[in-house]
């Protein structure tokens, strides 16, 4: 007699559940999201007001492959669903002493910039270039695209000497600042570190392969806005037969026997599965959702969190020119405002911020002849215990004062829909650990296989995908951690339909 597919729920739909749904749905499993939100993307999100359209969480699109990867593993191309566009130039960063400097993948551009403000920098910036292509190649090829079983497999001769090569030991910052004496040029190709929530004082000089990737392979934007990409992945996977039910919350996996048996939904009901794929993020889930008898995060207290963040959605009534796609506006001490975050846990005095201007890739995320900016200034999470209610209004008149230094002196009374989102705000709605908007850190001992896998080692039928659990944060790595979390069940060899609908065999999830 054969058996019907092994049923999979999944908890959320983030980026890193949609992937999986996919490639789950792919590989013949009965696939069901239930997603708390009301809509795809999570951190991926949009907001949508008076006819100004937000994205609220990413904005820069790196590593195109890794999209064009997942597609192609459910047989599916990438360009029937979305158009990536490349921002040219990248963006323009400002410094507190009144000078620019705009970073290009065009390579004449970047070196008169560079010699602008430090003669010699080009060639010492190919140089850097070099590294970090290699740190790019072999972090894909042997530290974040497999499936760690064992601390042990990191510390293999051949992996050391990988990880000696791609400085794995220095600090991001320290290994900069022997390329680049400018404390401007410092800034600029280490500040990077941030789009996973992490200081440049703190992290392994290995995410040079950022500003790499943003430089060599480029900065990306799909069509329509970011949650154009959650959409597509969304689509593919209802296409595959995966099944989204929207403001649905999962309030408990239900365990039997020590093994998963489904989830609990806020207000009761109970839905079945043979395998729980948990998407939210993943230290929350283990102090919300699961039983600490059956399993816990070890050494959680222990556990370094990324920053969170301040964000200002901003409709402004004309256009800003005077702003590109992309601009960073750096405060007055750039060391200090790490410490600030990350050491004594308060808001920085003079903040470095971020500010993306969409409309000016893709004009219809704006109504016509207005414009809409978004602010994000990284800010500690919420175990700084700030009040936002005081925090952010006092905040928000430093960014539109700096903003007004920088061209924008009309902002206040351009300003024609506003709203915010703080540190409170990720928690609660996102349910993030700590409000931390990136999720669990990358120093060291929180990378590879020192990160929290991606199944539970008590609960054999549990497993995890997202920013969380291994490889990491922004949405390639959330990628591939749906990648990664996809062989491990398919590696179970579960009972899956076949393309017909007929069941195969076996089951893989009682082992
Ligand atoms: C402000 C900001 C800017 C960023 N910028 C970039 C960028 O430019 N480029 C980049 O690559 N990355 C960026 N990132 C990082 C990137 O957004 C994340 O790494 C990625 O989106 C995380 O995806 P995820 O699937 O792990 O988690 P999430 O997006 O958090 O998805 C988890 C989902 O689970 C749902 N959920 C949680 N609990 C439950 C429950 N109990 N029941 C049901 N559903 C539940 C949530 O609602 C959510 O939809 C940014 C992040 C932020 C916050």
């Amino acid at each position: 007699m054969s058996k019907t597919a092994q049923k999979i729920v999944i908890i959320g739909a983030g980026i890193g559940g949609l992937a999986a749904a996919a490639r789950l749905a792919h590989q013949g499993f009965d696939v069901e999201v239930l997603e708390k939100g009301s809509g795809p993307g999570g951190r991926c999100g949009r907001l949508q007001v008076d006819g100004f359209t937000f994205d609220t969480g990413p904005t820069l699109l790196l590593m195109p492959a890794v999209l064009e990867e997942t597609f192609a593993s459910v047989g599916k191309k990438l360009s029937d669903y979305l158009t990536l566009e490349r921002c040219d130039p990248n963006y323009r960063m400002h410094f507190r002493d009144g000078s620019d400097l705009t970073f290009s993948t065009e390579l004449s551009q970047m070196g008169r910039e560079l010699e602008r403000i430090e003669p010699g920098s080009f060639g010492r910036f190919l140089e850097f270039l070099a590294l970090g292509e290699d740190q790019y190649r072999t972090s894909l090829d042997h530290f974040v695209g497999r499936n760690f079983e064992s601390r042990m497999e990191m510390f293999t001769p051949a992996n050391l000497k990988h990880a000696l090569r791609i400085k794995a030991h220095k600090t991001m910052y320290a290994q900069m600042s022997r390329f680049f004496k400018d404390d401007r040029l410092r800034a600029a190709l280490t500040f990077q570190t941030m789009y996973l929530g992490i200081s440049p004082y703190e992290s392994p000089a290995v995410y040079g392969l950022l500003p790499y990737a943003e430089l060599a392979v480029g900065i990306w934007f799909p069509r329509g806005g970011m949650l154009a990409v959650p959409r597509a992945l969304e689509r593919v996977a209802t296409e595959l037969g995966a099944t989204f039910r929207y403001r649905e919350e999962v309030d408990q996996v239900v365990l039997e026997g020590g093994k998963a048996t489904g989830v609990r939904l806020r207000g009761g009901a109970v839905v079945k599965a043979d395998l729980v794929l948990c998407n939210a993020d993943l230290p929350w889930a283990y102090k919300n959702l699961i039983d600490p008898a059956a399993s816990e995060l070890k050494n959680v207290e222990k556990l370094k969190y990324t920053s969170s963040a301040f964000m200002m959605y901003l409709g402004v009534n004309k256009p800003y020119p005077q702003l590109l796609h992309h601009n960073i506006v750096f405060g007055g001490d750039y060391p200090g405002s790490f410490r600030d975050i990350f050491k004594h846990k308060r808001v920085p005095a003079d903040p470095s911020f971020y500010v993306n201007a969409p409309a000016h890739t893709d004009p219809s995320l704006a109504p016509p002849g207005k414009d809409c900016l978004y602010v994000l200034v990284p800010v500690p999470d919420r175990t700084a215990g700030l009040d936002w209610k005081v925090e952010g209004p006092a905040l928000r008149e430093k960014i539109l004062d700096r903003l007004g230094e920088l061209g924008c002196p009309n902002l206040r009374a351009d300003l024609e829909v506003e709203r915010s989102f703080t540190p409170d705000d990720y928690a609660l709605e996102l349910n993030l650990e700590r409000g931390a908007a990136f999720g669990l850190s990358h120093n060291f001992f929180q990378v590879g296989p020192f990160r929290p896998k991606n199944q539970d080692p008590n609960i054999s039928n549990l497993f995890f995908v997202g920013a969380s659990t291994q490889p990491g944060t922004g949405l390639p790595m959330v990628m591939l951690s749906a990648k990664l979390v996809a062989e491990r069940i398919g590696a179970l060899g579960a009972s899956r339909r076949t393309p017909a609908g007929a069941a195969t065999r076996s089951d893989p999830v009682a082992a």
